[in-house]
C-alpha cells in the first residue's frame, strides 16, 4: 500500500482543511516544537481506526477535534481523508478511506464513499500490513515500548508487520459462527 494523499479538517491543531500529496520515496516532516508533526502521524493513525483516545494524547475521542484557540472558535467536527494505493491481482487501485468524528455522534467511516464499520477499516489496513497499531507507525516513546514489550506483545507487531494480523480477526469471527 502506498498513501498518496492526506486531506484534514479540524483534527486538532489542523483546523483549516489541509491537502498533504505524499510523493514516492521518503517523506520528512520538519518544524519547530508544537508545530503538529505529531499531530499529522496521530491523523494517520486515527483514520486507520485508533480506537484508543489515551494513544493519541486526549481523554476523550472528542478530543481531536479542533478546540479552539485564544482567535479562533472551537470546531463540531474533524475529518480525514486517506487516499492509498492497493495493490490488486492486476496492477493497483485507488481507494480512499475517510473517517470523521461529530461532537456527540462519535466516528463514521467511508470506503470509496460507501458507509462501512470500524472493523473494515481495519481489515482493509491488516491485509495491506499497515494500521493503526502497525509497526510501521513509530510514536515518540514508542521505541522504549517496543524494547519492555512481552514476547507475546511483540509476537502481535511481528504478525501485523507480516501482514497476517487480519487473519486472527477473520478467525475469530468465524468461530463465534
Ligand atoms: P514536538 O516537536 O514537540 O514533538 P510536534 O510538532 O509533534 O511537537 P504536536 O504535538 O503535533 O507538535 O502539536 C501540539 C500542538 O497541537 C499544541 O500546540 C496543541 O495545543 C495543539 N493541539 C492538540 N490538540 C488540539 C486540539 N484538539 N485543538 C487545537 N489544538 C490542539
Ligand atoms: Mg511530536
Amino acid at each position: 500500500m502506498r498513501i498518496k494523499r492526506l486531506r484534514i479538517a479540524g483534527f486538532k491543531s489542523f483546523v483549516d482543511p489541509a491537502d498533504l500529496r505524499i510523493e514516492p520515496g521518503l517523506t520528512g516532516v520538519v518544524g519547530p516544537n508544537g508545530c503538529g508533526k505529531s499531530n499529522l502521524l496521530e491523523a494517520l493513525r486515527w483514520t486507520m481506526g485508533e480506537a484508543s483516545a489515551k494513544s493519541l494524547r486526549g481523554a476523550e475521542m472528542e478530543d481531536v477535534i479542533f478546540a479552539g484557540t485564544a482567535t479562533r472558535p472551537p470546531r463540531d467536527f474533524a475529518e480525514v481523508s486517506i487516499l492509498a494505493e492497493l495493490p490488486t491481482a492486476d496492477g493497483v487501485e485507488e481507494t480512499e478511506i475517510v473517517r470523521r468524528i461529530e461532537r456527540g455522534a462519535g466516528s463514521a467511516y467511508r470506503i470509496d464513499g460507501r458507509d462501512v464499520r470500524a472493523r473494515d477499516v481495519a481489515l482493509l489496513f491488516a491485509d495491506a500490513a499497515t494500521g493503526a497499531h502497525s509497526p510501521a507507525l513509530v510514536s515518540q516513546g514508542k521505541i522504549g515500548a517496543v524494547i519492555a514489550a512481552k514476547p507475546a506483545d511483540r509476537r502481535a507487531m511481528l504478525e501485523e508487520a507480516a501482514g497476517i494480523a487480519g487473519l486472527h480477526v477473520r478467525r475469530r469471527d468465524a468461530e463465534q459462527k
